[in-house]
C-alpha cells in the first residue's frame, strides 16, 4: 500500500480511486431488453471510439496518479477486433496489479486460454437466466450454450473468481433466484445478484420490475444459513458477500440502488469514446480524447484525471421515488 498521497488519487471525499472500468467498445452481439435494443442505437464510428494506443497511452497516466485495477468492459469486450493483443499491452503495464474482465461469455469459450495466457484470473461472466429460452427472450439470442460451455471453459482453465453477474428483474428471472444461489452449493461460481439500475435510455426501468436486495437476501436465506465474508483488500468491489453453509461459491448482492456504496466508490470510467466519467449515473464527463487528439502533453492529461476524480459526485442521490435516467447508453459507459 503505498502511503504517499501523491502517488494515490484521492478525491475532495477522501476516497482513493484506484479502479479504472474502460469501455473499449459499444458493440454487442447480445440485445439485453434493459441495455440494447434491436434497433435505435446509434452506435459509435470508428473514429469516435479510442483506438487501443490511445487507451493504453491513458491508463499509463491513470496508473502514474495511482490507478492499480483496470476491468475492461463495454459493450462486450471480446468482439473487439485485436483484444488479446491489446490486453497483453495493457498486461505490460508497471504497477497494474489486476486487470479484469467483464463479459456476456458467448466469445469466451475460445478466448478463454488467450486471456488467461495474458495474467488474468480473475472474469466476471453475464447471466441472466438458467434457461435457455429465457436466456433467449432477455438476450435477443439464442446464445444459452454458448455462455454456458463459456463458463465451464473458464472454470477448467482456473479462473478464479469466476463472477457470474445476475440482473434482478421481478417477473422475468426472479423466479430463478433460489436456482443461481444453489448453484453456488455445487460451482465455486460467485453469484451476485445486481440491483436494475437506471442507466441509459432503453433500460426500461420501473419499480415493478425493481428488486431491492434485501429481498433477495430474505429469500436466499430460506434454503440456507447465509454466512457473511468479509473484505479482504482496498480493490475488493462493493458486494456484500455470503456464503451457504456447504456451499463451493458464495453469493453477493450489490444494491447500487437500495444500498448504494458511493461513501467507498474507488471508481472512474473511461468511456468508449474517450470521456472520464466519475460516476456511473452522473452525466458530467470531461472529453480527454479531445485534449489527447490535439496533442497535449501528459502534464495536461493528468490534470483532466484529476479535474474528473476532484469532480466525482459525493453520492449519486437516486432513490426509488427520485429516480432520474442517465442519458448515456451502459454499452458507451462500461457496465
Ligand atoms: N457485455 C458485457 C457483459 O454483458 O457483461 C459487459 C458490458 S454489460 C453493460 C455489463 C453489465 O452491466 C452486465 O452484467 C449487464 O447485465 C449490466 N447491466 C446493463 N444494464 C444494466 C442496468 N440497467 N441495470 C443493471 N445492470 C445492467
Amino acid at each position: 500500500m503505498e502511503k504517499n498521497n501523491k502517488k494515490r488519487l484521492v478525491d475532495n471525499n477522501n476516497r482513493v480511486i484506484n479502479y479504472l472500468r474502460l469501455s473499449i467498445t459499444d458493440r454487442c452481439n447480445l440485445r439485453c431488453v434493459y441495455c440494447m435494443p434491436e434497433d435505435g442505437i446509434d452506435f459509435l464510428s470508428h473514429e469516435e471510439i479510442l483506438r487501443y494506443e490511445e487507451i493504453l497511452h491513458l491508463v499509463r497516466l491513470c496508473v502514474e496518479k495511482g490507478i492499480r485495477k483496470v476491468r475492461l468492459t463495454g459493450g462486450e469486450p471480446l468482439v473487439r477486433k485485436g483484444f488479446l493483443k491489446f490486453l497483453k499491452s495493457l498486461r505490460e503495464i508497471d504497477r497494474l496489479k489486476e486487470i479484469t474482465l467483464t463479459t456476456n461469455g458467448v466469445l469466451l469459450k475460445d478466448f478463454a486460454a488467450g486471456i488467461r495466457d495474458c495474467g488474468v484470473r480473475r472474469i466476471n461472466i453475464s447471466l441472466d437466466s438458467l434457461k435457455p429460452e429465457r436466456f433467449f427472450r432477455i438476450t435477443g439470442r439464442d446464445s444459452f450454450e454458448k455462455v454456458w460451455n463459456g463458463i465451464q471453459e473458464a472454470e477448467r482453465l482456473g479462473f478464479d473468481p469466476i463472477k457470474i453477474n445476475v440482473v434482478a428483474m421481478r417477473g422475468v428471472n426472479d423466479d430463478e433466484i433460489l436456482d443461481f444461489a444453489r448453484l453456488t452449493m455445487e460451482k465455486p461460481y460467485h453469484i451476485r445478484f445486481i440491483e436494475k439500475m437506471p442507466v441509459g435510455g432503453h433500460n426500461r426501468w420501473s419499480v415493478e420490475s425493481f428488486i431491492p436486495i434485501l429481498e433477495i437476501h430474505d429469500r436466499i436465506s430460506t434454503i440456507g444459513n447465509m454466512t457473511p465474508i468479509l473484505k479482504r483488500s482496498s480493490l475488493d468491489g462493493p458486494a456484500q458477500r455470503y456464503v451457504l453453509d456447504g456451499a463451493r461459491g458464495e453469493i453477493g448482492l450489490i444494491g447500487a440502488l437500495s444500498n448504494h456504496f458511493c461513501s467507498i466508490c474507488n471508481r472512474l470510467r473511461l468511456t468508449a469514446d474517450g470521456h472520464l466519467r466519475s460516476c456511473l449515473f452522473s452525466d458530467k464527463e470531461i472529453d480527454i480524447k479531445a485534449s489527447l487528439r490535439k496533442g497535449d502533453g501528459d502534464a495536461a492529461l493528468m490534470g483532466l484525471i484529476e479535474k474528473a476524480i476532484m469532480d466525482k459526485p459525493e453520492s449519486h442521490n437516486l432513490t426509488r421515488q427520485g429516480l432520474r435516467n442517465c442519458a448515456r447508453q451502459m454499452s458507451t459507459i462500461g457496465g
